[in-house]
């Protein structure tokens, strides 16, 4: 299928619009919540797909909308060596758990697939001369003493606490992705990524816009852990997704992170209102013990993100909150949600 070198998909091989330049992307952690939104999104601009996945987090039902000629599914653990030498445009490093529960289920596993997933994918971009796009998190930023959170904020992040394995992987794969790009290896881009929601997420992944929806579908009280006082800022998949590959594309390199996420600062509380509002559920609120280090306020400063990319997120909270709603009424969870250790 492929020639050495600039090898191109013919037009006849792949269906779907002709891009004026048609890539090979890889999307590591494809078959997850934003890797699925993303891949999909890269087959319908013309690309080529190629999605490496472990399935510790992300399912195939997530692909199976995706099947066709110009994509591919390949079962890895990016850990490990690169299975067989892939030539590749593009590279997208969702490779992560990203719910607290999940990463913290083996913290040992995650800290590697940050370090040396990050790894292996940077040396592949550097082999292939391709772009690569890492998928950093708000989480760099710890329980934040700056508000709203600037990139050049440097953060303040426990090193030895339950939630390291997640912030500090991250803040190692940046280190490693900003080490690539001045020694002149690869054309780096990172995305710090804020709390995104929006249908696919997992059922049964612990986290806070998936566990109110289906405890209020189901009639179960609304865990809250603390007081409900704790901010995050919430954005739609698809803003999320259309901010990744505006990244990806801008011409001149940010030469620095980039803050994605919407800026719409809610309490756990409000949100919680807000589910069971929009769900018209009778389900009531019962308080858990907050989480050790769970950040207190987390809201983005995007000027960045806006002066740079002209991004910036159109979808509101009730507006974005309708459609995950739905998918998790027709996607009921098959086990209980795991709640933080
Ligand atoms: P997710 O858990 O749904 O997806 C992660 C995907 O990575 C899964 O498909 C999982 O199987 C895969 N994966 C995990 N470890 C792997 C490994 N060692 N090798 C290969 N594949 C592996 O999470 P998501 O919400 O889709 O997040 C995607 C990325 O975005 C993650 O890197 C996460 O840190 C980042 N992020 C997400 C959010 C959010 O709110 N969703 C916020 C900040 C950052
Ligand atoms: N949270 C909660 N109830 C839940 C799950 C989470 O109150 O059932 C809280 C959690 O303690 C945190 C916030 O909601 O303060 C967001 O949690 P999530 O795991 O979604 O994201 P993160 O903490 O990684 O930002």
């Amino acid at each position: 299928m492929h020639r050495q070198g600039a090898a191109r998909w013919r037009q006849d091989e792949g269906g779907g619009p002709a891009p004026a330049r048609r890539k090979r992307v890889l999307v590591a952690g494809g078959a997850g919540f934003l890797g699925s939104h993303l891949c999909a999104a890269l087959l319908a601009q013309g690309h080529e797909v190629t999605c490496l996945d472990n399935l510790l987090t992300g399912v195939e039902a997530n692909l199976a909308h995706l099947e066709g000629p110009r994509f591919r599914f390949i079962r890895h653990d990016v850990c490990q060596a690169l299975p067989e030498p892939l030539l590749v445009d593009e590279v997208y490093n969702l490779a992560c758990p990203a719910s607290p529960p999940q990463y913290q289920a083996d913290p040992v596993h995650t800290m590697l697939t940050n370090v040396l997933g990050t790894q292996h994918l940077l040396a592949l971009a550097a082999r292939c001369g391709a772009r690569f796009l890492q998928a950093s998190t708000s989480e760099v930023y710890g329980d934040p003493e700056q508000h709203p959170q600037r990139e050049d904020y440097r953060g303040h992040v426990s090193s030895t606490g339950p939630r390291a394995c997640y912030d500090e992987g991250k803040r190692a794969a940046e280190s490693l992705c900003f080490d690539y790009l001045r020694l002149g290896r690869a054309d780096v881009r990172v995305a710090r990524i804020f709390n995104t929601y929006g249908p696919r997420m997992r059922a049964d992944d612990g986290r806070i816009v998936s566990n109110l929806i289906c405890q209020a579908l189901a009639g179960e009280d609304l865990t809250i852990y603390g007081d409900g006082t704790q901010t995050r800022s919430f954005c739609y998949a698809t803003d999320l997704i259309r901010g990744l590959m505006a990244l990806m594309a801008v011409r001149s390199n940010p030469d620095g992170p980039v803050n994605l996420g919407n800026p719409n600062e809610q309490s756990i509380s409000q949100i919680a209102e807000r589910v069971l509002a929009l769900t018209e559920s009778r389900s009531r609120i019962g308080f858990r013990p907050l989480p050790v280090d769970d950040p207190r306020r987390r809201c983005p400063d995007i000027g960045r993100a806006q002066d740079l990319l002209g991004w910036h997120p159109v979808v509101g909270l009730e507006q974005g909150l309708r459609p995950t709603i739905e998918w998790f009424a027709a996607h009921p969870p098959q086990v209980a949600a795991p709640q933080v250790p």
